[in-house]
């Protein structure tokens, strides 16, 4: 899917709304859908997307169903998964892919790698990235993070708006929290989403200063356990872009931590 959603886009005059369709024979409509984020007739080779949706959710939407068309038109893919799942399963591998070839369409290999290769696997970085490619902070992360060699963990954490969790007895609006997290490939450690950050560690600090923080720190697991790291923090409006670079520790086995509490 990554390969087909890749050569896909390598053809295209460009990334705008216009040139990501421009490779297929279909058209767009927009209109309002309710819950859904958009859909692909192919029937009548019509993409539609939902027009209440913000803007950058409707470019991931558009690669998302050029994905669906991409993998109709190829039997062998389809008839491979057909094979291999049934059912609901079958839907949901299918809109996982279609999310994996949207991300590839949007975000080239090329240009994580120039990002990469300038601001190194930094909070920065995710913020270029997510910015270049017109596509939300969480859609970049992942795709960073399974191009960056290092073992880091990105983490895009933002204040809880106040309405967010009624049980939450912290201060209305205080509470910062993970909302996305991933690892490079290796990295067996991720950050669920709702991890609170402290009030004292740096992505807080640089938040509430708004300037950028890099130093040596650690990853605040959920279950109270610091792991060593060194923070580097992009505060961008509300949020706040992190990469954590874990500090190894030779000779420590590597324990995943369960979180369960
Ligand atoms: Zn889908």
């Amino acid at each position: 899917m990554r390969e087909l959603a890749a050569a896909y886009a390598r053809a295209l005059p460009g990334l705008d709304t216009h040139s990501l369709l421009s490779g297929l024979d279909a058209t767009l409509s927009f209109l309002p859908m309710g819950e859904r984020d958009g859909a692909y007739d192919p029937e009548h080779r019509v993409v539609l997307i939902n027009s209440r949706v913000r803007p950058e959710r409707q470019r991931f939407t558009l690669a998302h169903e050029i994905s669906h068309a991409l993998l109709l038109e190829d039997d062998d893919l389809l008839s491979d998964l057909h094979d291999a799942y049934e059912g609901d399963r079958l839907e949901q591998v299918i809109e996982t892919l279609c999310n994996v070839g949207a991300a590839a369409i949007l975000m080239p290999e090329a240009l994580i790698d120039e990002v990469l290769a300038r601001f190194g696997p930094s909070g920065r970085a995710l913020a270029e990235l997510a910015r270049r490619a017109d596509v939300s902070a969480s859609s970049a992360l992942y795709a960073l993070a399974e191009r960056t060699r290092a073992p880091v963990l990105y983490a895009v954490c933002a204040v809880a708006r106040p309405d967010a969790d009624p049980d939450d007895d912290a201060p209305a609006g205080k509470r910062l929290t993970v909302r996305a997290s991933s690892g490079a490939p290796g990295v067996k450690y991720s950050l669920r989403p709702g991890t609170p950050i402290p009030d004292d560690h740096p992505v807080a600090v640089a938040l509430a200063t708004r300037l950028p923080l890099a130093q040596e720190s650690y990853v605040p697991f959920r279950s109270g356990r610091r792991m060593p790291a060194y923070v580097d923090v992009f505060p961008e409006r509300q949020r706040a872009l992190v990469s954590f670079a874990l500090i190894s520790r030779a000779g420590k086995g590597a324990e995943a931590d369960t979180d369960a509490s």
